[in-house]
């Protein structure tokens, strides 16, 4: 009731949340990213913020491991206060494992804090370096040791492990192009259930990992 319609506020919101008109405002609250600028900059203090559902958490145990997972709304782009409340979850006296999305976002970043140590999957093809050189560059600068595993290993060149021996990247782990692990990973199974050579393997990639962390 107090807005005049001035537009200020749709001015001010830089994710076009809002859009003001001679006699309406509208709103998109899916573009929202609860900056707060839009009431701060209102002159008539018109502004009003209501909570809402922007996604869910899920949990699941299985043997002794602790499973999470957060799940946005179709269509919500505000991922950061999701991966936030999953991170409050975190045992600080258990080990956590984090799946970040894939590329070198908001997202990424929120998730990657405060880790001990960062594992870039990555495959040996041009796009699989482009993403990894960005990927390397948000660590670098978060000053998080990481080191590399190249998935789908045998396609590609070898540009990558190039780049990564010139870099002095460590790599941890080559998964190679193996039709038996796409298509159990196809099927929902983690390879090393079926694949038992492969547990030894990872095992040995957390033992070098906790060599670097002493
Ligand atoms: S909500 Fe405030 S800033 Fe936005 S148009 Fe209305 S009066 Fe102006
Ligand atoms: S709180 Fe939301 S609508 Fe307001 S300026 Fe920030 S992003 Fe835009």
């Amino acid at each position: 009731d107090k807005c005049d319609f001035c537009g200020r506020c749709a001015d001010f919101c830089m994710y076009n949340a809002l859009a003001v008109t001679r006699d309406n405002i509208m709103i998109f609250p899916e573009l929202c990213h609860s900056c707060g600028g839009c009431k701060l900059v209102c002159p008539k203090d018109a502004i009003n913020y209501e909570s809402r559902t922007i996604g869910s958490i899920e949990y699941g145990r299985d043997r002794d491991i602790d499973f999470y997972r957060g799940i946005a709304n179709v269509g919500e782009v505000r991922t950061i206060p999701i991966i936030r409340e999953l991170k409050n979850r975190i045992q600080k006296e258990k080990i956590t494992i984090l799946d970040a999305p894939p590329g070198a976002g908001c997202s990424v970043i929120e998730t990657i804090e405060e880790s001990d140590f960062c594992i870039l999957v990555t495959e040996p093809t041009p796009f699989g370096l482009y993403d990894l050189r960005i990927a390397v560059d948000v660590v670098r600068r978060l000053k998080i040791p990481f080191g590399v595993v190249i998935n789908k290993y045998g396609i590609g060149d070898r540009k990558l492990e190039i780049y990564c021996s010139k870099e002095d990247i460590p790599i941890l782990m080559k998964i190679p192009f193996d039709r038996k692990i796409a298509s159990l990973y196809s099927s929902g199974i983690p390879f090393v259930e079926r694949m038992s050579e492969w547990k030894n393997r990872f095992r040995e990639m957390f033992g070098m990992i906790e060599e670097k962390l002493k």
